[in-house]
């Protein structure tokens, strides 16, 4: 019999679902992509048609081992990574959701966050899950659903729901409603988690008032969970690793010790630092989360978030105007020497870890007459770097460690400016690997190590290498001045909207 050579990543993200086949040096061979329509039904809310996420990755799951000519039987294992937190309920005899998806973006629980920090939980919260109080976590999604879809809580209750984030949506369509399962690093996004008794949690279910009955089964980010029943395949394939996007990329960038951190530049940024087997609590508004977990053995992470990364770049192009497009930053930015003295926090919709203030707004600063598009430009991409770095002190000082180097991916790190000058103001190397599809890339790895299509991590370590490394250059006397103007800056910019 012939010996499948591939794996399958399916990769469920907010904007689009994609499929990504890797041949066993952890090389890309095809890639499939169809984007998902964004519903925006009132201000704030964000929804996803949990139909169209299962056509859409069904389909570009058959459409990459078409495109890279071959069939099921040469697929050996498929893995999952997914937008993280969003939020389906379904029957779980027809298999019709009860309500569209209700995204991670999705703001219209944030009055029932705010009474359970007005009511003193956050400690208790922030200790369990290891999360702060946030509309962003499926817990208030899903008491949402409950309280206001006709019927939902009463089915619910009778067991006849199931609840799940976009992974147990997928397993539970690709093996026709036999597996109701999701691994540990979704689970402990979902605010209902305990992530040091590695349990569903009974306090908090009631707190919010969920039956346990529509939960997920719990499993490991790498084991197989079943194979698929579905015909698109031509044959059964055994779905053999999950995990939620940030931790999956966080695992394809192989940050497998404590202290290694990776950080994507998409939209926004997120970094993640492996923590080993240790929880850390943060003092600086970061969250404790699940990495994986192979085995018994559970890795944990720490993580925080930029919220305008490379969307600030975006904002150049089609706000103001100043580029055409995202890459011209790179060009635009090295033909002046220096900044001029601008400084701009794009603190566009507030600002994420460590200030975690809602009521900052975008500020430009240090505009004189001599101030051209090209200064302007220079001071949004030293401003996306600033916020990571402001993260990685964060993060620092939590885990008391310090960082050799960052590893890097996403859109915005085709940027060499960006990169180095990220790298100066950390004074620490910064690295982009060669497969920038490290998320697609991490559930592939799951899901093959679980099936011995690798051995173990050790075979992976192997496979990763640089595309570019950037070493610091700036004198620490430049780095530090800059930094006192950039925190100057973040200080003018904070608390700027007022309540109404
Ligand atoms: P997402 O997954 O969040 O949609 P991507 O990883 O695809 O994001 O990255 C897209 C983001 O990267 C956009 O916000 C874009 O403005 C930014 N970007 C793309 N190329 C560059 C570049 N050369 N320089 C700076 N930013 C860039």
């Amino acid at each position: 019999m012939k010996t499948a050579k591939y794996i399958l990543a399916l990769d469920q993200g907010t904007t689009s679902s994609r499929a990504v086949l890797f041949n066993h040096d952890g090389n890309i061979l095809a890639m499939s992509q169809k984007p998902i329509e964004q519903h925006f039904p009132h201000p704030g809310w964000v929804e996803h048609d949990p139909s169209e996420i299962w056509y859409t990755q069904s389909s570009v799951a058959a459409e990459v081992i078409a495109k890279a000519d071959l069939t099921g039987l040469d697929v050996a294992c498929i893995g999952i990574t997914n937008q993280r937190e969003t939020t389906i309920i379904w029957d779980r005899e027809t298999s019709m959701p009860v309500y569209r998806a209700i995204v991670w973006q999705d703001r219209r629980t944030a009055d029932i966050c705010r009474e359970l920090k007005e009511n003193g939980y956050a400690d208790m919260i922030q200790e369990k899950t290891g999360l702060l109080i946030d509309a962003y976590f499926s817990a208030t999604k899903i008491k949402w659903i409950l309280d206001n879809v006709e019927g939902v809580r009463e089915r619910a209750e009778k067991g006849k729901l199931c609840f799940g984030t976009v992974d147990s949506w997928l397993v539970w369509k690709f093996t026709h409603g036999r597996v109701h399962v999701t691994d540990v690093s979704n689970a402990s996004r979902t605010m209902l988690f305990n992530i040091h008794t590695m349990q569903w949690d009974k306090e908090l279910l009631e707190l919010f008032g969920i039956p346990e009955a529509i939960l997920p089964k719990v499993k490991s980010s790498s084991e197989i969970y079943s194979e698929t029943s579905t015909t698109l395949f031509s044959t059964k394939i055994p779905i053999s690793g999950i995990a939620g996007d940030q931790q999956a990329a966080l695992f394809g960038q192989l940050c497998l010790e404590p202290g290694m951190t990776k950080t994507t530049y998409g939209t926004g940024c997120f970094m993640v630092m492996n923590t080993g087997k240790e929880v850390v609590k943060s003092e600086n508004n970061l969250l404790s989360t699940i990495a994986w977990k192979i085995g018994d053995s559970v890795t944990y992470a720490l993580e925080g978030s930029v919220f305008v990364g490379g969307a600030a770049i975006q904002w150049l192009r089609d706000g103001i105007q100043l580029i055409n497009n995202a890459s011209e930053s790179e060009s635009l930015a090295t033909s002046v020497p220096d900044n001029g003295g601008v400084y701009f926090v794009p603190a566009l919709t507030g600002m994420g870890a460590p200030y975690w203030d809602q009521y900052a707004r975008g500020a430009i600063l240090g505009i004189t007459r001599g101030t051209t598009a090209a200064h302007i430009t220079r001071a949004t991409l030293e401003g996306i770097a600033f916020q990571v770095y402001d993260i990685l002190k964060a993060m620092e000082h939590d885990t008391q460690r310090q960082s050799l180097e960052l590893r890097v991916d996403g859109g915005a790190v085709a940027n060499n400016f960006l990169m180095q000058f990220q790298s100066d103001i950390c004074r620490t190397n910064v690295i982009r690997p060669q497969i920038l599809e490290t998320t697609a890339l991490g559930a592939a790895y799951l899901a093959g190590l679980a099936t011995g299509f690798w051995r173990d991590t050790e075979e992976l370590r192997k496979q990763w290498n640089a595309n570019k490394e950037f070493s610091p250059v700036a004198t620490e006397e430049e780095v530090d001045k800059q930094l006192h103007m950039w925190h100057k800056a973040v200080e003018r910019a904070r608390n700027w909207e007022e309540l109404a």
